[in-house]
């Protein structure tokens, strides 16, 4: 597994096509970071990747900046980038109070945006044959 092309340029637009770091605003050149690094198990999700100029880069793998505030820089691009569709909108405040939701297969796909964006799970209950959401903490933080 790589990064992709088409997910360094994702990657890079959630930062606004420029260093994640607050204050820093450099352009170019502009790299993708592991935030949990690769020799250590971290995945090439987008939710371990985060765009950082070459200079802020070096910092990282320096320690100069500490892993979690490159953490909390992450969550609130996230949370930025993240634009709920209309329909999206009722799945998340029914999780939030603690409605159980179950879909079959035709309507699940309505909320996978939401699974890949790691604000639900969806689990797959194979007995009954149905899809079992539950909100992530980065899904009530959206939504509250
Ligand atoms: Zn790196
Ligand atoms: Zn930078």
């Amino acid at each position: 597994m790589a990064v992709t092309r088409v997910q360094k340029r994702r990657i890079k637009e959630e930062a606004g096509n420029r260093c994640a770091i607050p204050n820093c605003n450099v352009t170019s050149p502009l790299d993708i970071h592991h935030i949990q690094y690769q020799e250590n198990g971290g995945s090439d999700e987008d939710d371990n990747l985060i765009c950082l100029c070459r200079n802020c880069h070096g910092r990282v793998h320096n320690n100069d900046i500490e892993d979690i505030s490159i953490r909390t820089y992450k969550r609130n691009l996230v949370l930025r980038s993240a634009r709920l569709f209309p329909h999206e909108v009722p799945y998340l405040e029914a999780l939030l109070v603690g409605e159980q939701i179950e879909l079959d297969e035709e309507t699940v796909v309505q909320v996978r945006r939401l699974e890949r964006n790691r604000f639900i799970r969806i689990q797959h209950l194979r007995r009954n044959d149905v899809y079992r959401l539950s909100i992530t903490q980065i899904g009530r933080e959206l939504i509250e």
